[in-house]
């Protein structure tokens, strides 16, 4: 089945679909993005991405090009199109195409560019990783200043994958002045003596939607948060450590630089917080 994806309005094969060249997106990264998971063919979360879609949108003068009712149509029809039952969709708004190549901003009228496309993950929530854990090194936090803002350059943290990947890791937690910001891809926890501990919000990380909700439902099981930043040395140290995004969920971490964290198994609490996120977003789903 070819897959249908939505660009500015149309539904069409994604061999048919296509950006100008000049696009602000391409030629500048200029452009926001999210994505939404999907689980039994519902959205998690989809008012919590659609508001941070507005606010990365606002904090780049993009004025936002739909409403959220019609963000939740297209989504829902390249659901339906694509017969998507567990897997995420990914939505991208850029400045759009000012027909040519320039450093200021294009006139206000240009209208943005809106793509979407979904992907298939079978069995999203069961990933085996969850059962064993992963193994996380450090690396220098090189990206930009306003990492708040959910914007498409991701070349830095795709570096820090690749670096992950050939250290035989799963994945990176960047680390500025010593502290860890977040992972390349998700938010960083550690959990000791039964407190839970993640970088406060700040321009220093992206105000991760599952991070907002993990807290919410951490905070009703009166389990007890502490919002600060914390050192690869401390989280090596630490009970249990974990990460959390839309497409990873709550996900154990057991290694940190070559050190097992704790006993070197997935923690009860990153466990239990994964199951309730799971139940509760699953119910809240749309
Ligand atoms: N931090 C970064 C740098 C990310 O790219 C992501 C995922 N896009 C997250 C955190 C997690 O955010 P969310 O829970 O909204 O997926």
């Amino acid at each position: 089945m070819t897959r249908t994806v939505y660009v500015n309005g149309e539904y069409l094969p994604e061999d048919q679909a296509s950006v100008s060249i000049f696009d602000r997106g391409f030629l500048m990264a200029d452009g926001v993005y999210e994505v939404v998971s999907v689980l039994n063919g519902k959205l998690l979360d989809f008012d919590g991405h659609m508001a941070r879609l507005q606010r990365s949108l606002a904090a780049l003068e993009i004025v936002n090009p739909l409403a959220e009712n019609e963000y939740l149509d297209a989504h829902r029809t390249l659901l339906d199109r694509n017969a998507i039952i567990d897997g995420l969709v990914y939505l991208q708004v850029t400045r759009g195409n000012p027909g040519d190549r320039d450093f200021a901003y294009p006139p206000e009228d240009t209208p943005p560019t809106v793509v979407m496309f979904t992907q298939a993950k079978p069995g999203l929530a069961d990933a085996p990783a969850a059962k064993t854990g992963w193994k996380i090194v450090s690396v220098e936090d090189l990206r930009w200043g306003r990492r708040d803002i959910k914007t498409v350059q991701l070349l830095y943290p795709s570096m820090a994958k690749m670096e992950a990947k050939s250290r035989g890791a799963d994945d990176a937690w960047l680390t500025e002045d010593g502290f860890v910001t977040e992972g390349t891809s998700n938010n960083a926890y550690i959990v000791k003596d039964g407190v839970i501990v993640t970088r406060e919000l700040s321009h220093d990380i992206l105000h991760g939607i599952t991070r907002a909700a993990v807290l919410r439902f951490a905070a009703e099981a009166q389990m007890k948060i502490e919002e600060r930043s914390f050192t690869i040395a401390e989280a090596q140290e630490a009970d249990e450590a974990f990460v959390t995004s839309a497409s990873a969920f709550v996900m154990p971490v057991v290694e940190i630089d070559g050190k097992p964290v704790g006993t070197g198994k997935i923690g009860a609490i990153a466990t239990r917080l994964r199951e309730i996120y799971l139940e509760e977003s699953r119910k809240a789903a749309v």
